[in-house]
């Protein structure tokens, strides 16, 4: 049921021949293995076998269409169970994927089932995105920087643009009315050595969710204060916009 939710929403979204054989396969076992898992640890609020496919699968695998992924390399800030990385290594071998998250037990779990998954293109490291965006081998490593879920944008942007090289790209996937919190994030944005470009909006196949990824390119370096510690991003993104 899931594979066949996975299968025919791929050929909607225009990939069903650009994505390996098995993606299918590999991203409804991988949903088997979530929900399984999700009975001893919270992993997700998403169970039902239809909505494991559509709002997690088929969510993640639209961001195909909106960025050359092949051959390139990407971190997934705040991965919680694996979105949006995992199915991004399943449906493009040639990215590299590193899995970040602040919860122990999801980092292992997730090693864990790559591992089962037979993914070897994504590894799954544990650590707060405001310390691993200061270490020298994870800043300014990475073709692209995604999200999805984790937080504002404001908060979000300085939490991701700090891995992101020089023209790469940090991709968040918001819903269609982030409009407002995009205004309050672009001074942010701008001093991250960001600029906000035209967004990708879609709707996932097999329901009538209409998602939005606001993509960013990174056309500068981040100065070294940033990011900051946690407790000052988080108190400036409650400040109102000018
Ligand atoms: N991206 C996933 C999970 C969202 S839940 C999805 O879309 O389903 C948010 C996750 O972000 C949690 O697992 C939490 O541990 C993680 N997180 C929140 N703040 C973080 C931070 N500062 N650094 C790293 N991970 C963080």
């Amino acid at each position: 049921m899931m594979q066949t939710l996975i299968q025919t929403g791929l050929a909607q979204l225009g990939q069903a021949g650009r994505v390996p054989e098995n993606a299918a396969a590999l991203l409804a076992r991988y949903g088997e293995l979530l929900v399984e898992k999700n009975r001893v640890m919270n992993l997700t609020a998403i169970t039902q076998p239809r909505d494991v496919a559509t709002l997690h699968m088929l969510d993640c695998a639209a961001l195909l269409d909106c960025a050359g992924f092949e051959g390139r390399t990407l971190i997934d800030v705040g991965t919680g169970a694996g979105f949006p990385g995992v199915p991004l290594a399943a449906l493009v071998p040639s990215l590299k994927v590193t899995l970040l998250d602040a919860l122990n037990k999801r980092v292992d779990w997730l090693g864990e089932t790559c591992k089962a998954l037979g993914l070897d293109n994504a590894r799954a490291i544990h650590g707060r995105a405001e310390e691993a965006g200061r270490e020298p081998n994870l800043r300014e490593a990475f073709d692209f920087a995604a999200a999805r879920a984790v937080a504002d944008l404001r908060v979000l942007a300085e939490l991701c643009l700090p891995f992101v090289k020089v023209g790469g790209w940090f991709l968040a996937m918001k819903g269609t009315d982030c409009g407002a919190e995009l205004e309050q994030a672009l001074p942010t944005i701008q001093a991250l050595g960001g600029r906000a470009a035209e967004p990708f909006d879609y709707t996932i196949p097999h329901t009538e969710v209409a998602h939005r990824v606001v993509r960013i390119e990174k056309i500068g370096p981040t100065p070294s204060q940033y990011p900051r510690r946690w407790a000052k991003i988080q108190k400036e993104g409650q400040k109102k916009a000018p």
